[in-house]
């Protein structure tokens, strides 16, 4: 591995703001505490975050390794923690959820009308035949109704599996067949970049009988959100809005067992075809409330928290739903996207509610970058507190950016690095106690155990020049339990790359600088070699983005006769840079990345492109690039936001040969 531009230049860090540090919920106590007994430590969290119908005695049992069970005798409720104890505790009238939607309409949800609306919920699920254990489909935009609807399962016991409303009929029925879902919850359709976009005929079609096979499906529930005409099927189709109406508003939560499956959720996509990951009941709802607490630094009486994901991935599951509503927290929940009617809509809502800790993801600071700092300027944004980043390596230029643009030049930026499987955060700093070094992802979660290891699995010492492999040691709570329906392809994806047992592999390049700090260098499927050396995807992207032409930058290793493998990259310049020659872009790029990291990270060919082909959750899928870089027929797009993107980039590449 090459060296990196911020090794040679020792990066600034940023100590925790005093004022935070003083009143943070978490200390560095807390490491202490963990490193002395960490099953211990995680038996406390258990038992203080959350409340249980019965106290659970067991902490972990991982006798049947990889198949971990947390808490196992204990009993408890998913949607009564993240809504009944907060009404009876006397906070009914706080705000759950100031909505936005798209059309600038609001809704104020507070936990009483939470409380209400999921019990009216779980009783319809009921009376339509879902019962605890049976899976249902939900597919939805970002309406209060989404939240409802996956509270109202959890109060059943039925687990969810919500699909991205953005996705195909084909993508649904995919996932619908996959877990046997019996119901599915939609919308006749939602707002997306200014226009009601339909969704119901995708269910429509995703439930017809496909290679001769009924769907598992018997009821769908519809909320009604634009008003369009739907096509209706008799006995299957209900109105959401009539069958909550009808519905007692008074229902009893279903005690589960801590192992108690709460959702299957399907992973991006980026590498391959999507995973149904499992998450079960206890573990998870503890590193759901433990995480947003510590990292976000939560004080649920004043703080006005927003997630700009969509609940479609695993960040809006953990930290738009689970996560803030265990903690009884206030949020802001937004319909649409961040152009819509005008770029500066986020920043729109920030001052609106006084929004103090804001979680995103670098594709969509990148995006702000893209799209220059002046749409901020008007808006007083003195409100936030901490700031959070998610999905992606951050790269430093956009942490900076991050910071001093949106935060002010004062709040702690914070990467988080987890995935799906994780459940929740488990590399990031604390904002009241670590010092920050953009970039980095930098330790370990109190709890959490990680290293990063050679090909052989050898353990590779802090300051270790190579990139590594990230593993995780030990068991944590919120681990997924499968691979729904598939216990062969769990084992191989994620236990039995190293021989240690027990070890995780996340399937992420990284490694270690000399503060024991943890970069994350991207994907292993991604990782370069050129001339044998081994270069990280991560590492030439930043060094690209700190250009101050380029706002975005996706590289990949297309083969080369002579070098085995060549570098090429594909990058969006920032507004301001648009009238620039492109021949001239390229070679100034080229000059840059060789003199940030080294001549051999030079890219053998740069392509100006207007989009990169992302996930729907916004990660970029350097397989397709490296399909068109390579010239073959570009592999599985299901997963992809927008599907001209790739012709647009073929078209590009085809000239500039
Ligand atoms: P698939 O597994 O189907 O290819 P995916 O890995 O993109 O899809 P997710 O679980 O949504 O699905 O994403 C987790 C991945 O996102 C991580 O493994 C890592 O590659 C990346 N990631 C998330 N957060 C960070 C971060 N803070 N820094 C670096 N990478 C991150
Ligand atoms: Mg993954």
């Amino acid at each position: 591995m090459t060296q990196t531009a911020t090794d040679s230049q020792q990066p600034r860090t940023y100590p925790p703001p005093a004022e935070l540090a003083a009143g943070a919920v978490a200390t560095a106590a807390l490491y202490e505490e963990a490193a002395a007994d960490r099953l211990a430590f995680w038996g406390r969290q258990a038992s203080e975050l959350l409340t249980w119908d019965v106290q659970p005695t067991q902490v972990l049992d991982w006798s049947d390794a990889p198949f971990a069970k947390w808490f196992a005798d204990g009993e408890l409720n998913a949607a009564a923690n993240c809504v009944d104890r907060h009404v009876a505790a006397g906070n009914g009238d706080r705000v759950a959820l100031h909505w936005v939607g798209e059309p600038g309409d609001t809704l104020t949800v507070t936990y009483a009308d939470l409380h209400e609306q999921v019990q009216r919920a779980a009783n319809a699920l009921s009376d339509l035949g879902v019962r605890t254990g049976d899976r249902v489909a939900i597919y939805l935009p970002m309406v209060p109704e989404a939240v409802v609807a996956m509270l109202a399962c959890a109060r059943l016991g039925a687990p969810h599996s919500v699909v991205f409303s953005g996705f195909s009929a084909q993508a649904l029925r995919d996932r619908v067949d996959d877990a046997q879902a019996v119901a599915v919850i939609t919308a006749d359709g939602g707002y997306r970049r200014g226009e009601p976009a339909p969704l119901k005929p995708a269910v429509d079609a995703a439930l017809e009988p496909r290679d001769g096979a009924e769907s598992t499906v018997r009821a769908v529930l519809v909320v009604r959100r634009t008003g369009g005409e739907v096509a209706w099927t008799e006995g299957r189709d209900h109105w959401w809005h009539e069958a909550l109406e009808s519905s007692s508003p008074v229902h009893e939560p279903v005690s589960v067992g801590a192992e108690h499956p709460l959702f299957v959720l399907y992973t991006s996509g980026s590498t391959g075809k999507p995973k149904g990951i499992l998450h079960t009941t206890g573990g998870y709802l503890t590193q759901a409330a433990y995480t947003h607490r510590n990292v976000f630094d939560l004080h649920p009486e004043t703080d006005v928290y927003w997630c700009g994901a969509d609940i479609g991935w695993v960040t809006g599951h953990t930290y738009i739903v689970y996560g803030p509503l265990l903690n009884g927290t206030t949020s802001v929940m937004y319909e649409g996207t961040p152009n819509t009617p005008t770029q500066d809509r986020w920043w729109q809502v920030v001052e609106t509610y006084g929004v103090t800790k804001l979680y995103t993801a670098p594709t969509t600071i990148r995006t702000f970058m893209k799209w220059g700092e002046e749409l901020v300027s008007g808006h007083d944004l003195s409100t936030l507190q901490v700031l959070g980043s998610v999905g992606e390596p951050i790269n430093p230029e956009a942490w900076t950016w991050y910071r001093r643009v949106i935060g002010g030049d004062r709040t702690p930026v914070v990467d988080t690095w987890w995935q799906t499987e994780t459940g929740g955060i488990m590399i990031s700093a604390l904002p009241g106690v670590t010092s920050l070094k953009p970039g980095s992802a930098q330790v370990p979660l109190p709890g959490i155990s990680v290293e990063v290891v050679d090909d052989e699995g050898r353990v590779l010492p802090a300051g270790h020049e190579g990139a590594g492999y990230l593993v995780l040691t030990e068991p944590w709570p919120g681990m997924l339990r499968g691979i729904w329906g598939d216990d062969e392809r769990f084992r191989d994806t994620y236990w039995s790359r190293f021989a240690k047992e027990g070890w995780y592999f996340a399937g992420d390049g990284a490694r270690r600088d000399a503060d024991g700090d943890v970069w994350l260098l991207g994907r292993v499927d991604d990782v370069m070699n050129v001339s044998g050396h081994r270069i990280s995807t991560t590492e030439v992207e930043s060094a690209l983005v700190s250009h101050p032409s380029v706002a975005e930058a996706a590289v990949v290793g297309a083969s080369d006769p002579t070098t085995g493998q060549g570098i090429v990259a594909f990058v969006i310049l920032r507004e301001s840079a648009h009238d620039t020659d492109p021949a001239a872009v390229g070679k100034e790029l080229r000059d840059h990345v060789a003199k940030e990291i080294s001549p051999i990270a030079k890219p053998r060919q740069v392509l100006v492109v207007s989009e990169l082909p992302k996930t729907r959750s916004g990660k970029i899928m350097r397989r397709l690039l490296r399909d068109v870089a390579e010239d073959r027929q570009v592999g599985d797009v299901t997963t992809l936001a927008d599907s001209s993107v790739m012709a647009s980039i073929q078209a590009g590449m085809q000239s500039g040969k």
